[in-house]
């Protein structure tokens, strides 16, 4: 842009009062506040200014100062949103929604005190580490069990653990992993890495996607520490492949590090669970509680007492240690599976095995409802695929149910919807906006029908 555009630009910027004073910041300013609204506007103004100046030419009437103030406050701070995408463990929308088991212990451990490291029999010290490991030994089958922060810190204590382990001095410690295993999760954990920050050099074997239980045993030298298997999540081979399972590994002597990442506890699809790695003869099996367990987020170590006690001797282990809303949140969880009440009650469990039928009722009743109050949109029922997410069963299609809402513009609808309160996240498809009834909560039709017609009388 020549620069008399640019200063023209720059001039018919509005000035933050002329902004307030337009009606179109009514809504907002009674949704965030004047103070938080003006501030907003002021960011939105720089934005602007900065935009014209780098050569861009933005829209700067009032109403898009408004907009874009309103775009920048409606992403602050964690917000209560709606997923309408289909994707159960949506990984950018938190995973696994709490039973409200689980929320009433959160709600109490955070109201009051707790016994989080103290013994009430005893009245002295207790550990942290202690709570939910008995329920964890009887769900998993396991000797022991420890609760951290997450399954990429889980992880990184069992590889640490094992390779700093009674026999660790002088040589590099090595750990042996499949070539067809070295993958990477997502958010940037890669397992090489991990290995590589856990001290351990790590022992390829194998091809991406042939290895044998020969190639593990011909690896195996003084200096081996573990194997590490790591479960696929988030991708499929299929064709000319051959891997080797836990119970063939476990025999061969190292002790077994089974990375089974989503963590079921009762079958899912053709997911490995946990109980099975521990059967198989893993000395430690570490998986995620907020993946298809269905609980908060946490990484859970099961495995033999010995390395177990390592590891809660470990100075990593303070680093990565749970929090007492998790701990809380993880024992109510466990306590639906012990009761056998795991499927009714746990969300998670609910939306993978709800029948298609009931999605599809449920996806009618929201449609009949948008109908009402905009009877001249194209609004229907479609079939609609969903999906476990959250690098779970990749290749698992949910039959589902979605209303698909006609926009001539299903982009600008989504984006409104998104700004509704609370924000409504659907998916766009074929010059539709996509609404799956399998991933809403009880409740959420309502918030849905809300943020259509507020969109559509925005628009
Ligand atoms: C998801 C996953 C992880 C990471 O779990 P977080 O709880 O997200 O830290 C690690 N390993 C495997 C195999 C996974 O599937």
């Amino acid at each position: 842009m020549p620069e008399t555009g640019k200063r023209d630009l720059l001039r018919r910027l509005p000035a933050v009062d002329a902004v307030l004073r337009n009606p179109a910041s009514e809504k907002a300013v009674g949704r965030y506040g004047r103070t938080a609204f003006s501030d907003a506007v002021r960011e939105a103004l720089d934005r602007l200014r900065r935009e014209t100046l780098a050569g861009a030419a933005p829209a700067v009437d009032e109403e898009s100062v408004v907009s874009a103030a309103a775009a920048l406050l409606s992403n602050r701070g964690l917000r209560r949103v709606v997923n309408a995408t289909g994707v159960i463990l949506h990984t950018n929308l938190g995973r696994s929604v709490l039973s409200e088991r689980a929320v009433e212990a959160v709600v109490g451990a955070a109201r009051g005190y707790s016994n989080l490291e103290y013994d009430l029999g005893s009245g002295a010290r207790g550990s942290r580490y202690d709570h939910a490991v008995p329920l964890l030994r009887q769900l998993a089958g396991s000797e022991d069990a420890l609760v951290v922060n997450n399954c990429a810190g889980a992880t990184l204590l069992a590889l640490s653990a094992v390779v700093s382990g009674p026999e660790g001095c002088g040589a590099v410690p090595e750990v042996i992993v499949s070539r067809g295993q070295l993958i990477e999760i997502g958010g940037g954990f890669r397992i090489p890495e991990v290995l590589e920050l856990s001290g351990a050099r790590l022992r390829e074997v194998g091809t991406t996607n042939r290895t044998r239980r020969s190639d593990y045993e011909a690896a195996i030298n003084e200096n081996t520490r573990a194997i590490l298997w790591v479960h696929h999540s988030n991708f499929e081979v299929r064709g000319f492949t051959e891997s080797v399972g836990v119970a063939e590994l476990s025999d061969l002597g190292p002790p077994v590090v089974a990375d089974v990442g989503s963590g079921a506890l009762v079958a899912v699809g053709n997911e490995p669970r946990v109980r099975e790695a521990v059967r198989a003869g893993a000395a430690l099996a570490v998986f995620s509680g907020d993946k298809l367990l269905g609980g908060p987020q946490a990484g859970i170590i099961v495995g033999s007492s010995a390395w177990i006690s390592a590891m809660r001797r470990h100075p990593l282990v303070r680093a990565l240690r749970a929090d007492k809303l998790c701990l809380a949140a993880l024992e109510a969880t466990l306590a639906s599976y012990q009761e056998g009440a795991a499927p009714g009650e746990l969300p998670t469990l609910r939306m993978l095995h709800a029948p298609p039928e009931e999605v599809r009722d449920r996806a009618a009743e929201l449609a009949e409802e948008l109908k009402k109050g905009w009877p001249a949109a194209r609004i229907e029922v479609v079939s609609s695929v969903a999906r476990s997410g959250g690098g779970t069963l990749p290749a698992y299609e949910i039959p589902s149910y979605a209303v698909r809402v006609e926009a001539p513009d299903a982009d600008a609808l989504a984006a409104g919807l998104r700004r509704s309160d609370p924000p409504v996240v659907g998916r766009v498809s074929d010059g539709g906006l996509l609404l799956d009834a399998r991933t809403l909560l009880p409740g959420d039709e309502m918030a849905v029908v809300r943020a259509v017609s507020e969109a559509v009388r925005d628009a």
